[in-house]
C-alpha cells in the first residue's frame, strides 16, 4: 500500500526531530571527570563540565554554511550487528531502511562539542587552541592541538558511552528494534555495542595518561613533542580534530584547521617523543618521517581525490567534519561519487563486525 505523503512527512519530520533530540543527549551524556590533570598553576576543576568545542568555532566558521556542517559519526557504528542501533537512530531518515549508504549529518557548528573538561580547564588547553592567532609552528600551539584532540577524542567516545546507558530499558529503543523488523533482545546489542566503545576508549585513555603527564611536566611540553606541520589547498574543505591511527596500534593527534580566507588549510600531525614512537615514526637516515609521511599523503588526496580522501578520513578519525557547500557542489563532487562514498562508509562497518 502507498503511505500518503502527508503521511510520510509527518514521520520523517519526527524521525528528524527524534534524531536531533538524540544527538543533543549524545552531546551533553558524558559525566566523566575533566581531562585536564590538576596543577597548582590552573587551579582545581570547577563542579561542572564545559561544552567545549574539539576544532575552535572560529576555525569552522570559514568552511561553514548558514552555520552548518556535515559530519559524520562512524563511531557511533562499532559494528554491523550493533551498528545500526546508534547510526539507526541517529540518521535523519529513520524511516527508510538505508543501512546500505550512511550520508554526513546536518550540524550547527554551535554544537560541534563535547563534555571534556571543567569551565576552570576549558581554558588553558581548549581556549587557546581555539585562537584566531594560533601558532601552528610553535611546540607549545602543537602541544595544546595535540593534546586536545586526544582528550576530544576521548570525550567523543565516553559521551556515547553514557549515552548507551543512559537510553538502556526505554520504550522507544524496543519500538524502534521491531519496527526494523529484527528479533533478538535489543538490551544485548546495546551492551555488546558499548563493550566495543569501551575497548576502544581504554586504548585512547593510555595515550592521554602520558599527555597528561607531558602537561604536568611543563618544561618538557615543547622539548617532548614532534610535529609534523603543512599547507593544502583542498578542493573540498574540511576540518578535523582527532586521534588518527595510520597503522594499529600508532595513534597520532590530526589536526586539519582550515585557513580563515580562502581554500587554505593547515594539516598539523604531531605525537609525544617516547622511544618506541620515535624509532617507529621518524624512519631512518634520509628516510621520510612517518608524520611528515602522513600529512603529505593527506594533503595529496584533499587536493587530488577527495572522494577517497573523505572516506579515509570518516573511517579513521573521530572527529571530522567537511564543507557542506564543497560537498553539494556537482562540480568537486558528482551524484555518483556521493553515492559512492555513502556506500563505502556502510560497507566499512559491514566487514568490522
Ligand atoms: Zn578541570
Amino acid at each position: 500500500m502507498r503511505i500518503p505523503r502527508n503521511y510520510r512527512n509527518a514521520a520523517l519530520n519526527a524521525s528528524k526531530a527524534k534524531a536531533r533530540e538524540l544527538r543533543e543527549a549524545i552531546r551533553t551524556a558524558r559525566t566523566g571527570p575533566c581531562l585536564i590533570p590538576l596543577n597548582e598553576e590552573d587551579g582545581p576543576c570547577s563542579p561542572e563540565l564545559n561544552n567545549c568545542h574539539l576544532i575552535g568555532i572560529n576555525h569552522l566558521k570559514p568552511i561553514a554554511k548558514n552555520g552548518h556542517v556535515y559530519e559524520w559519526d562512524m563511531i557511533q557504528i562499532p559494528s554491523v550487528t550493533n551498528n545500526w542501533i546508534f547510526h539507526g537512530t541517529l540518521s535523519e531518515d529513520l524511516t527508510q531502511n538505508s543501512f546500505g549508504e550512511i550520508h554526513p549529518a546536518d550540524i550547527n557548528i554551535q554544537k560541534c562539542t563535547r563534555r571534556a573538561v571543567c569551565k576552570t580547564h576549558d581554558g588553558p588547553v581548549f581556549r587557546v587552541a581555539d585562537r584566531l592567532d594560533l601558532d601552528t609552528e610553535a611546540p607549545e600551539h602543537q602541544f595544546k592541538m595535540g593534546f586536545r584532540a586526544i582528550a576530544g577524542s576521548l570525550a567523543l567516545l565516553e559521551s556515547l558511552i553514557d549515552f548507551t546507558k543512559g537510553i538502556s530499558g526505554e520504550a522507544w529503543l524496543n519500538e524502534f528494534w521491531v519496527s526494523k523488523g529484527l528479533a533478538g533482545d535489543v538490551e544485548r546489542h546495546l551492551d555488546n555495542g558499548r563493550h566495543i566503545l569501551e575497548r576502544r576508549a581504554r586504548g585512547i585513555q593510555k595515550e592521554l595518561a602520558r599527555w597528561q603527564e607531558l602537561y604536568l611536566a611543563k618544561d618538557q611540553r615543547e622539548s617532548r613533542i614532534i610535529s609534523s606541520v603543512g599547507t593544502m589547498t583542498p578542493m573540498i574543505r574540511v576540518a578535523c580534530s582527532s586521534i588518527y591511527y595510520p597503522r594499529p596500534g600508532k595513534g597520532v593527534a590530526l589536526n586539519i584547521i582550515p585557513a580563515q580566507t580562502g581554500r587554505k588549510a593547515t594539516i598539523v600531525v604531531t605525537t609525544r617523543k617516547s622511544k618506541s614512537i620515535v624509532e617507529h615514526f621518524r624512519g631512518h637516515g634520509g628516510q621520510k618521517s612517518a608524520l611528515s609521511g602522513i600529512r603529505d599523503q593527506i594533503k595529496l588526496l584533499f587536493e587530488e581525490d577527495p572522494e577517497t580522501a573523505i572516506v579515509q578520513l570518516a573511517q579513521n578519525t573521530l572527529h571530522f567534519l567537511v564543507s557542506k557547500e564543497d560537498f553539494d557542489n556537482p562540480n568537486i563532487l558528482t551524484e555518483t561519487q556521493r553515492h559512492t562514498i555513502a556506500v563505502s562508509m556502510a560497507n566499512t562497518l559491514h566487514v568490522e563486525n
